[in-house]
C-alpha cells in the first residue's frame, strides 16, 4: 500500500490519546515509546511557547506567533487547541485524519482539556490517562525540569490537581512509576483494543462482503 492509500472504514488505524498532569512525564513515556513502537505514528503539536533548549521546529513541535496559530484556528485546521498556562497548543487536524484512514495508528500527547474535545469528535478514540505514583513525586518532577518559574511550578501543580479529578473520562489509568513499565501497559492496551469484537466485527462484516 502507498503512504496515500486510503482503506475502508472498517480497517482505519486507532486514535490513541495519552493526556494527563504537567509534569507526569508523558513527553518521556512518548519519547521511549517511539523507541519500542516504530509502528504508531506519533502527531506534532503546533504551540506558542518558545522552545526550549535543544527542541526543534516540526519535530517536537511546530513554533507559531499567537496570529499563526489564530489563523490556523480559523482556518479550521485544528482537531483540538487549549490554553496552557499562558500558551496555546493544538493538533493538526489533517495529518491525524489521513493517518487514520491510511489504516494506521497515532498517538496524540496532549492535555487534558484538548483531550476531552478529542473524545466529543472521536469517541472510538482510546484514551488513556497517565498518573505520577504520587501528589509529592509529581511537584519534584515540575520542580526537578528547571526550565520553570515559581509561579509557572505553582500554576501547573494547580492545573494538575483539576485535570486528576478528570480521569473519569478516559478508557484507561497507568501508572508512571517506571517509563518502559507504562510503555508496555500502553502497547499492551493497544493490542488489546485491536482486539475488541466491535472493531473485529466490522472487519468480517468487510471480509464477508468480498466474498463472491
Ligand atoms: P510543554 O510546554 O511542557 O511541552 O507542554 C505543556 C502541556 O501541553 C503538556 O501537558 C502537553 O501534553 C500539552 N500539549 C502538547 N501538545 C498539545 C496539543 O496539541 N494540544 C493540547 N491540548 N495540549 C498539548
Amino acid at each position: 500500500m502507498t503512504s496515500n492509500q486510503y482503506v475502508s472504514p472498517a480497517e482505519r488505524g486507532i486514535l490513541i490519546v495519552l493526556s494527563g498532569p504537567s509534569g507526569v512525564g508523558k513527553g518521556t513515556v512518548c519519547k521511549a515509546l517511539r523507541g519500542k513502537a516504530p509502528e504508531l505514528v506519533y502527531s506534532v503539536s503546533a504551540t506558542t511557547r518558545s522552545p526550549r533548549e535543544g527542541e526543534v521546529d516540526g519535530v517536537n513541535y511546530f513554533f507559531k506567533t499567537r496570529e499563526q496559530f489564530q489563523r490556523l484556528i480559523d482556518e479550521d485546521q485544528m482537531l483540538e487547541w487549549a490554553e496552557y498556562v499562558g500558551n496555546l497548543y493544538g493538533t493538526p487536524r489533517k495529518f491525524v485524519e489521513d493517518t487514520l484512514a491510511e489504516g494506521k495508528d497515532i498517538i496524540l500527547e496532549i492535555e487534558v482539556q484538548g483531550a476531552l474535545k478529542v473524545r466529543q469528535k472521536f469517541p472510538e478514540g482510546v484514551f488513556i490517562f497517565l498518573l505520577p505514583p504520587s501528589m509529592n513525586e509529581l511537584q519534584n518532577r515540575i520542580e526537578g525540569r528547571g526550565t520553570e518559574s515559581e509561579e509557572s511550578i505553582r500554576s501547573r501543580m494547580s492545573v494538575a490537581m483539576e485535570e486528576i479529578r478528570l480521569m473519569e473520562h478516559y478508557d484507561y489509568a497507568i501508572v508512571n512509576d517506571q517509563v518502559d513499565l507504562a510503555c508496555s501497559r500502553i502497547q499492551a492496551i493497544i493490542a488489546a483494543e485491536h482486539c475488541r469484537k466491535d472493531r473485529m466485527v466490522n472487519k468480517i462484516k468487510h471480509w464477508m462482503a468480498e466474498v463472491k
